[in-house]
C-alpha cells in the first residue's frame, strides 16, 4: 500500500524530462526537512488525515490529507480518469522511505515509463528501468546522510542553489561519491534572481544544465 497525497497528470517541469506530460504520483512523509521545501504538507503521516482516494483526488489545495492505495487501486484511478500522459513520476514526500519495485512494474508492464525524484538519504528500491533522479539535500534539519548508493543509481543529479555554498556542496559531493559523467542540473531555489543568476553562471562554468521548474513560470500544477 502506498500513501498518496495527490495524483495529477500535468508538464514536467524539471530536469532532463522537461516539457514531458506526466502523471505524478505524491507520497505522504518526509523526514528530511528542507529549509526551503515547497511541500512542506507532505512531511507528516497523520493518521487522522487518511481519506478516501475519491476526496484525496478532489482536493483543491494543499494538505496533509493522504489515501492508502494498492498498487491496482493507483493502475485503476489512473485508467478511470483517461489520463493521457504515459510517463509517471513518483514524487513526494521522500518516495524512497518505501519499496517502489512494485509500482514501477506494474506501469512498466502497461507501457508507461517511470520517473521517481529522491532525496538521495533513503535505499532507492525501483525497477530497473526507472528513471531516478536524486536531488541531494547535503546537511538539513533530519540530519539524513546522502547515500553512495543513490549517487551511483542515479540518471541525473538536480541540484537546488541559491549560494555559493550549495554550489561548493555539490561539488564536494560528486567528488565523494566519484560522480563524473552523471547529467547535473542546477535549480534556482525559489526563482529569486539572484539565485538564478548563480545558476547561471555555474552552469555554463562546469558544463551543467538548467532546470528552471518550468510549471512554476507557466502557473500550472
Ligand atoms: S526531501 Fe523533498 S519533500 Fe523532503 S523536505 Fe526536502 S524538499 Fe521537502
Amino acid at each position: 500500500m502506498y500513501k498518496i497525497n495527490e495524483l495529477f497528470e500535468t508538464i514536467q517541469g524539471e530536469g532532463s524530462f522537461t516539457g514531458q506530460p506526466s502523471i505524478f504520483i505524491r507520497l505522504q512523509g518526509c523526514p528530511v526537512a528542507c529549509s526551503w521545501c515547497d511541500t512542506k504538507h507532505t512531511w507528516e503521516i497523520h493518521l487522522d488525515q487518511q481519506v478516501s482516494s475519491t476526496k484525496m483526488l478532489a482536493k483543491r489545495e494543499e494538505t496533509e490529507q493522504w489515501s492508502n492505495m494498492s498498487v491496482e487501486q493507483i493502475i485503476s484511478l489512473v485508467k478511470d480518469k483517461n489520463y493521457r500522459a504515459k510517463h509517471i513520476v513518483i514524487t513526494g514526500g521522500e518516495p524512497c522511505m518505501v519499496d517502489l519495485t512494485p509500482l514501477c512494474l506494474a506501469f512498466e508492464t502497461l507501457e508507461y515509463t517511470c520517473q521517481v525524484e529522491t532525496s538521495g538519504t533513503f535505499e532507492i528500491n525501483v525497477s530497473k528501468n526507472c528513471w531516478v533522479t536524486v536531488s541531494p539535500k547535503v546537511n538539513m534539519r533530519g540530519g539524513y546522510k546522502i547515500l553512495d548508493s543513490a549517487m551511483r543509481r542515479a540518471d541525473e543529479i538536480k541540484h537546488p542553489v541559491a549560494t555559493e555554498q550549495h554550489v561548493d556542496d555539490l561539488k564536494t559531493l560528486l567528488l565523494k561519491h566519484q560522480i563524473t559523467s552523471t547529467p547535473v542540473y542546477l535549480q534556482p531555489i525559489s526563482q529569486k534572481e539572484r539565485a538564478t543568476e548563480l545558476a547561471i553562471e555555474t552552469c555554463i562554468d562546469n558544463n551543467w544544465r538548467l532546470s528552471v521548474q518550468v510549471h512554476k513560470y507557466l502557473g500550472i500544477e
